[in-house]
């Protein structure tokens, strides 16, 4: 593997192991999407995606990650990101982010989204559509030829046109055969700082976390569940994007 001012760079082999491995993230993904409604527990979801990881001959990438003890992040409304799975019900009106990571012959899948538990309210609708489309606008940036900031400004645009709050705490950053390479890769343009121009073969994973309010995080006394300080909605959704020639191609998604 090539490196570029400390990021590698991956070539088309690397890239069809990152796709695979990013690939099996998004059928868990889609899996646990069938399941969640109000009644069942986060912890049956965490059942369901170790067995799947079992099947798919995976090993799940974040549980003992730095001490994190699960397979899922199941943040629930005012969660933003790294809550545990429990045996709480999820009840109507909830909005539950799911990241999920894998290893898969020595390469990264990373890939979160938020699902709607039944009906939510207008609010928490617009909050999780708002956080996908900016998602959507950083990745359009993701070509040869741009700058890394570039991702950063059309998401952090994209947030404050539409009224939500960046969580500036927590950050994409590159993937490949470590779950989190160089380069960070924050939701919003850094002050004082250079960029990066973006390479062919460059693979980030790109994660926008908004809040309906606070930009701002407290980490509860488990040392990982980060609730937004006004306990506002926060929604988080993340893909894996390689960039190629032809620009951003999405490794997480199945719609291919
Ligand atoms: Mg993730
Ligand atoms: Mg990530």
């Amino acid at each position: 593997m090539k490196k570029f001012r400390g990021i590698f760079i991956k070539n088309d082999y690397e890239i069809s192991l990152l796709r695979e491995a990013n690939q099996i993230v998004a059928h868990i993904l889609e899996e646990l999407e069938t399941l969640i409604k109000p009644g069942i527990c986060t912890m049956a979801l965490e059942e369901r995606a170790n067995e799947m990881c079992e099947e798919y001959k995976v090993k799940p990438a974040f549980k003992g990650y730095q001490g994190f003890p699960y397979t899922l992040c199941c943040s629930l409304n005012d969660v933003v990101v790294h809550g545990f799975p429990t045996q709480d019900e999820l009840k109507p009106g909830d909005i539950l982010s799911i990241d999920m990571g894998v290893q898969h012959r020595g390469f990264f899948g990373d890939s979160a989204r938020t699902y709607a538990v039944g009906q939510v309210e207008p609010e928490a609708d617009r909050l999780m559509r708002v956080t996908e489309a900016a998602l959507h606008q950083g990745i359009k940036q993701a070509r040869s030829g741009n700058d890394l900031y570039d991702i950063s400004a059309a998401i952090e645009m994209y947030a404050q046109k539409n009224g939500c709050s960046i969580i500036k705490r927590f950050v994409g950053h590159g993937i490949g055969s470590s779950l989190h390479e160089k380069p960070e890769l924050p939701n919003f343009v850094p002050s004082r700082m250079p960029g990066i121009p973006l390479k062919r073969g460059m693979v980030l994973a790109i994660e926008p976390m908004l809040s309906l309010g606070s930009d701002q995080v407290e980490i509860m006394a488990d040392k990982w569940t980060a609730r937004t300080t006004d306990r506002s909605l926060a929604a988080h959704y993340e893909h894996t994007v390689a960039i190629t020639k032809d620009g951003p191609e999405i490794l997480s998604t199945l719609d291919k």
